[in-house]
C-alpha cells in the first residue's frame, strides 16, 4: 500500500510510514513481475508454465467434487439474492464438507489443501453465488484462520484453529469510517488494563462483512507508542477477539447493490476486555497482520472475478450463437463478435495470470507482486466481462433472472452479476491503492539501485549525479536485446514483444525516478501507466507460457490461438501506455479537479433535481 497524495502534507507523510514500516521487508524469493519492472524478468519462474502437479489435483479434487455437487444439489444463487439470507442448511452441509478451513492444515481439523486447490475452489464458487464467495472467503482469507496461520504462536493455532476449520464464522475489522485506504487515521484504541493481562478495545468498525453473525474477529486497533518511540508515534496491533465477550455489539447491518446476503455490519467495541495471549504477531505489528492477510484475500478475489468472467463467457458464447438478427447470429456481427472474441481472451488471461500466482504461492515466494497485479487485472477484466455479456445478452442481459425464468427464458442472471461484482475492484485493496503498491514494489529495485531509500530522500542534485553515473552501464545494456523464451511461431514475436517493452519499461520509471526524484510519488498518472504497462506485459507472458503448456492437451485445442488473440490487443494497449505521456498531463487533471471541488463550474449542475437540498456551494 502505497498511499500518493498531491500535497505532501504531515498527515500523508505519517500514513506513508507507517505503512512503510508495515512492508515486510525480506520475500521468499521474487517472481516473475519483479524483473519484468527491471528490464530482466526472471522467465525461469513462467517458462515452462506451472501447471497444476497430477499430485496436488487429485489431492484437491474430493473436496471440489464435494463442492460442486453441494453447489449444484442445495445453492440456488437467485434464491439467495432474492431472499438475502442464506440457507443454514447449506451453511451445515459447507462445514460438512470441510468448507470453512481449506487451507487450516489437517493437524488443526482443516484439509490442508494448497493455495491451487483453494483458488480452483473460490473460481467455483465466483462462477456460482458471489454471496457465498464472500462469505466464505473473507472468513478464510482475511478473517482469523489466514492471519493466524501466518502470525498466530501454537497455543493460538490449537486454540482458534480448530473452531475456525469446523465453522465458526470469522470476520476482519479493519475498516472505520475515517480509515478506508488510510490505516494511519485509525481511531478505535486497545490500551492496556490496568492488570497487566488484558488491553482494554474501544471503536467502532464499519463495513465488517460476516461481522454481524462471527464467533470470531480479527481487529486492527491502535496502540500505545512502544518504548523508545515518540509520543505521538502511531502504532497498529491486531488481537483475536471472540464476538461473545461483553462489549461487542453490532451497531447496525448494512445493505449494498448487490451482495444482499452479505451479513456486513457495523461492529461497536466498549470496553472489550482481550486477553494479552490474543494478541497476533507482536505490539505494533498490526498493519503487517492485515497487510500479509491481505495478499490472500486478493488471490481468491481475482479467482472468483475469474469464476465469474467464465460464466458471462458461457451466457454470452450461448447467445451470440442462438439469437439471430438482420439475417444472422448475432455473434457473426462485427461489432459483437469483437466483443464475444475479447471476453475469451480476457478469461484466459485471468486464468493465466491467477494460477501462476498460486503456484508461486505454493512454492513459498513473495507473491506480493503478483497478487496485486492478479487483483487489479482480475476483478477489472471481470467487469469488463460482465459488462460485455450484457451488452451481448441486450434487454436480457438488463432483465432478472426471476422475470426471465417467469417468461420461460433462459434466466442468465447477468443483472445480478453486475451488481455482485462491482464491489470487487473496491475492497481488498482498491484499485488505485494496489497500483500505488504494485508501484512502490516495482520501483523497489530503482531505489536500490540509485541508493536511496523510497520517499525519503532530500539530496541536493549534485548527490544525485553522483548516484545516477554508477547506473550508466545498466542503462545502456537495457538497449541490448536479451534472451526470450522459444515459442512456436504464432507467439514468438509476442514474447521478443514482452522482453523488449520490459527493457523499456524499466528505462522508464527509472528516467520517473531520477527526474521526480522525492516527488515521484505525487506523480500518479505517470505510475499509473507504468503499471497498466507492466501489467499488459504480465499478462501477455503468462498467457504465451501457459497456452505452450497447454498445447498437448488434447481437452483444450487452439491455446496457441487463444493467446495470441489475447497478445495482439495487448500489444497495442502495451505499446500506447509505453508512449512519452502527454505533457501536463497531471496539471490539467488536478486542475480540472480543482475547479470542481471549488464549484466553478457548479453552472454544470443547474436544471438537475436536487433531493437532498446539498448540492449548492
Ligand atoms: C461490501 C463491502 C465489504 C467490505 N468488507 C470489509 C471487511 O470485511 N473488513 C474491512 O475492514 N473492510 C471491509 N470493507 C471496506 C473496504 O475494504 C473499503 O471500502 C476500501 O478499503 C476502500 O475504503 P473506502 O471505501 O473508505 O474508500 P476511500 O479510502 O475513502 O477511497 C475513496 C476513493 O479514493 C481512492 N483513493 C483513496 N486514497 C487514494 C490515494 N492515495 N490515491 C489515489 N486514490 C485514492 C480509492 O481508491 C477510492 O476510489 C468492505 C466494503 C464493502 C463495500
Amino acid at each position: 500500500m502505497l498511499p500518493v497524495l498531491t500535497l505532501p502534507t504531515p498527515d500523508h507523510r505519517a500514513a506513508l510510514e507507517l505503512v512503510e514500516e508495515a512492508r515486510e521487508q525480506e520475500g521468499g524469493g521474487g517472481g516473475f513481475a519483479r524483473g519484468l519492472f527491471l528490464g530482466s524478468p526472471a522467465w525461469a519462474s513462467l517458462f515452462p508454465y506451472p501447471l497444476q502437479t497430477t499430485a496436488d489435483r487429485e489431492h484437491g479434487q474430493p473436496f471440489l467434487s464435494a463442492l460442486e455437487d453441494l453447489l449444484r444439489r442445495q445453492a440456488d444463487p437467485d434464491a439467495i439474492d432474492a431472499t438475502a439470507e442464506i440457507p443454514p442448511e447449506l451453511m451445515t452441509s459447507l462445514r460438512g464438507i470441510g468448507a470453512f478451513g481449506i487451507k487450516v492444515p489437517a493437524d488443526y481439523g482443516g484439509l490442508g489443501l494448497s493455495e491451487t486447490n483453494y483458488l480452483r475452489a473460490f473460481v467455483l464458487l465466483g462462477s456460482h453465488c458471489a454471496n457465498l464467495t464472500t462469505l466464505l472467503s473473507v472468513h478464510q482469507s482475511v478473517g482469523a484462520p489466514q492471519p493466524l496461520l501466518l502470525f498466530g504462536n501454537e497455543e493460538q493455532k490449537r486454540r482458534y484453529l480448530p473452531r475456525l476449520a469446523a465453522g465458526d464464522l470469522s470476520a476482519f475489522a479493519l475498516t472505520e469510517t475515517k480509515v478506508g485506504s488510510d490505516p494511519a487515521r485509525m481511531e478505535c484504541r486497545a490500551d492496556p488494563a490496568p492488570d497487566g493481562r488484558h488491553y482494554l478495545l474501544n471503536g467502532e468498525k464499519l463495513w465488517c462483512s460476516n461481522g454481524p453473525i462471527a464467533k470470531i474477529l480479527v481487529v486492527a486497533a491502535r496502540t500505545p507508542p512502544l518504548p523508545g518511540d515518540a509520543p505521538d508515534k502511531r502504532r497498529i496491533s491486531t488481537f483475536i477477539v471472540e464476538a461473545g465477550w461483553p462489549g461487542v455489539s453490532v451497531a447496525h447491518r448494512c445493505h449494498f447493490m448487490g451482495l444482499k446476503a452479505l451479513q456486513n455490519g457495523v461492529l461497536r467495541f466498549e470496553g472489550v476486555r482481550v486477553p494479552r495471549e490474543n494478541l497476533l504477531a507482536g505490539e505494533g505489528e498490526g498493519l503487517k497482520v492485515a497487510l500479509s492477510a491481505l495478499n490472500t484475500g486478493r488471490l481468491a478475489v481475482a479467482a472468483s472475478s475469474l469464476g465469474m468472467a467464465k460464466s458471462a463467457l458461457a451466457a454470452a458464447r450461448r447467445w451470440c450463437r442462438e439469437r439471430e438478427q438482420w439475417g444472422a447470429p448475432i455473434g457473426r456481427h462485427g461489432m459483437v463478435a469483437a466483443r464475444l472474441s475479447s471476453m475469451a481472451a480476457s478469461v484466459f488471461s485471468m486464468e493465466a495470470m491467477l494460477f501462476h500466482a498460486a503456484a508461486l504461492d505454493d512454492a513459498g515466494a513473495d507473491v506480493r507482486l503478483e497478487a496485486a497485479l492478479a487483483k487489479i487485472w482480475c476483478s477489472e477484466r471481470a467487469w469488463d466481462v460482465v459488462n460485455d455479456a450484457l451488452q451481448i445478452r441486450g434487454g436480457r442481459g438488463y432483465e432478472t433472472a426471476s422475470s426471465l425464468r417467469a417468461r420461460g427464458e433462459d434466466p442468465a442472471p447477468i443483472e445480478r452479476w453486475v451488481r455482485d461484482n462491482r464491489i470487487a475492484t473496491v475492497f481488498e485493496g482498491s484499485s488505485e491503492i494496489l497500483r500505488l503498491f504494485a508501484a512502490r514494489e516495482a520501483l523497489e529495485g530503482h531505489f536500490r539501485r540509485v541508493g536511496v531509500a523510497p520517499g525519503r530522500s532530500t539530496d541536493p542534485p549534485q548527490d544525485w549525479a553522483r548516484r545516477i553515473l554508477p547506473c550508466a552501464a545498466w542503462y545502456l545494456r537495457t538497449f541490448l536485446p536479451r534472451f526470450a523464451p522459444p515459442a512456436d511461431a504464432l507467439l514468438r514475436g509476442h514474447l521478443r514483444f514482452v522482453e523488449s517493452a520490459s527493457r523499456r519499461l524499466a528505462r522508464g520509471l527509472f528516467t520517473s525516478l531520477i527526474r521526480h526524484r522525492e516527488g515521484l510519488e505525487r506523480q500518479q498518472l505517470l505510475l499509473k501507466r507504468q503499471v497498466d504497462a507492466g501489467l499488459e506485459l504480465q499478462a501477455m507472458a503468462a498467457c504465451c507460457a501457459y497456452a505452450l503448456a497447454l498445447g498437448h492437451d488434447p481437452r483444450r485445442p487452439a491455446a496457441s490461438e487463444l493467446a495470441n488473440l489475447f497478445c495482439a490487443s495487448a500489444r497495442l494497449r502495451a505499446r500506447a501506455l509505453l508512449r512519452r505521456p502527454p505533457r501536463g498531463e497531471l496539471k490539467l487533471a488536478l486542475e480540472g479537479a480543482d475547479r470542481t471541488m471549488r464549484a466553478d463550474w457548479l453552472w454544470l449542475e443547474e436544471g438537475r433535481l436536487d433531493p437532498g437540498g446539498k448540492g449548492l456551494g
